[in-house]
């Protein structure tokens, strides 16, 4: 048997204060055409990183609107998530690609859970590439089987994506967390566009009483009357620990008493972490200003928590990113970043209304300074960005995607036949580059080769007129 993770016990009523009434009440009419219905997700680690985050907090309530929801870790050694590793920056688009051994070794691991795969399910969810080629190896069986991909797989490296992607082949949808992450020549036919999202319930992020954040974050050394400015993240060279201590260095010259904490969680599939957690130490150790900490030195949900909602500026300095979760959590407790312009975060991020995306060390430390000494501003920053968060970004929304998905895989609420040009689930209108839902009213229309495209903003247009072949493939279409 895979190991099977135990979760705690969650309502859906709980949402409606964070999400609003209307939202929860129609994802539970969403759910209760698929009452009963056998889900499975599959990933890599119990902890660590967003993935086992969102799970976390979905199975309790996909269970509480009457599924039976599961959820389940492949197992493997260092060596396996080593080269998982290597997959997954391949795919990032980093430019080592696998040895035969390895791919031998990845594939003897997969045959090697798909064995340990037990029970029927209706639908199963498989978390990124670690899991990926277990379908291979199990077969369908009666579910259906769709390839939750979080990362951004735009240009992956070609040899890592022509391994990998006869194991994709084999899927019945995949779901991406942008229209421009689905890579070149995507086999799979149906794929969704559905960002990832928070849990305002969870320990990370409910309401935590300022006095109690403060003595929290005393007691493991931060001087909460001195200016803080933090990066929560795994140690991984793409959200670039090394950029954030230098445009830390930037900002002491400007504001000398600040102090930089790096949280950084280490999961269970990321061998490379301790290499970069050593990298960041060395290059922290002259500094008694700049912090380290990790969930292994007892840094865990409450103290994440304190740290993003006393935090002046919460920096995400990722070079590549999926979705990164970390912002949306810094926003929903009214604290601006700023952030790399990678992957999802531009979503998150609204330049210079809830923070800012910068691309490079220099702009990271200038933007940071700036809010630093505009405290009121950066309140009004943090503010637009929380409400923000409240409308896309939070739980209910992402399990009333998952389960849109769900009931038209499952044939129980028949696909509707849309006009072309609406990307996105049935009936809905979407942005085919980021992914938003759309109002018809407030849309931005693109008219190509006679369908008419549309688009949350300029941006979003302008990056689809680049490059149309990227979004305005059929397999985007739910029709
Ligand atoms: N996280 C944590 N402790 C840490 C570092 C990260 O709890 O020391 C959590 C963080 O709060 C977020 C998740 O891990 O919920 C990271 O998700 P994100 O999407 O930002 O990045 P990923 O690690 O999935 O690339």
């Amino acid at each position: 048997m895979l190991e099977k993770i135990d979760v705690g016990r969650q309502s859906i009523a709980a949402y409606k204060t964070s999400a609003g009434p209307e939202v929860v009440e129609q994802l539970r009419t969403l759910a209760s055409a698929l009452r009963g219905a056998r889900i499975l997700h599959i990933n890599a680690t119990p902890y660590g990183g967003g993935v086992a985050e969102i799970l976390r907090s979905e199975i309790p309530l996909l269970r509480d609107l009457g599924l039976e929801a599961e959820w389940q870790v492949i197992t493997g050694d260092e060596t396996f998530f080593r080269i998982t590793k290597t997959i997954h920056n391949g795919l990032q688009g980093a430019e080592r690609a696998l040895t035969p051994t390895e791919q031998e070794v990845y594939l003897a691991h997969s045959m090697r859970n798909a064995r340990l795969l037990e029970g029927d399910y209706d639908l199963v969810f498989v978390h990124d590439p670690q899991p990926l080629a277990l379908l291979h190896f199990h077969g369908h069986g009666r579910a259906k089987w769709v390839w939750r991909c979080h990362i951004d797989t735009s240009e992956p490296n070609p040899e890592v994506w022509g391994f990998v992607r006869p194991y994709v082949a084999d899927y019945d949808a995949a779901v991406f967390t942008m229209g421009s992450f689905v890579p070149p020549e995507f086999p799979v036919q149906r794929v969704e566009i559905i960002p990832p999202a928070i849990d305002p319930e969870s320990p990370k992020n409910l309401e935590l009483d300022l006095r109690l954040a403060r003595r929290v974050l005393q007691w493991i050394g931060v001087e909460t009357e001195r200016p803080l400015i933090i990066q929560v993240s795994r140690f991984d060279p793409w959200k670039d620990p090394l950029g954030v201590i230098a445009a830390y260095r930037l900002i002491k010259q400007e504001v000398p008493d600040v102090q930089l904490a790096l949280v950084g969680a280490m999961a269970l599939d990321d061998p490379e972490g301790w290499e970069i957690y050593h990298q960041v130490r060395d290059a922290a150790r002259v500094d008694p200003d700049i912090h380290i900490y990790t969930n292994l030195t007892g840094v865990s949900n409450i103290e994440v928590n304190a740290f993003q909602r006393l935090a002046r500026v919460v920096i995400q300095k990722s070079v590549r990113e999926g979705f990164g979760l970390v912002v949306s959590e810094a926003l929903w407790k009214g604290t601006p970043a700023v952030a790399g312009r990678a992957g999802g975060i531009p979503l998150q991020v609204q330049d210079g209304v809830s923070g800012f995306l910068i691309d490079s060390i220099e702009e990271c430390a200038d933007r940071t300074v700036w809010l630093l000494r505009h405290p009121e501003e950066a309140r009004a920053f943090g503010a637009r960005g929380r409400e923000h968060v409240r409308k896309h970004f939070l739980l209910p929304r992402l399990i009333a995607d998952e389960l849109r998905l769900a009931a038209d895989l499952l044939g129980i609420i028949p696909r509707q036949v849309v006009p072309a040009a609406e990307v996105g689930l049935p009936g809905e209108l979407r942005d085919p580059v980021c992914g938003r839902r759309l109002e018809t009213e407030t849309a931005m229309p693109l008219d190509h080769e006679g369908e008419t495209y549309c688009f949350c903003s300029d941006a979003c247009r302008e990056e689809f007129r680049k490059s149309p072949h990227r979004f305005a493939r059929p397999a985007h279409r739910s029709n």
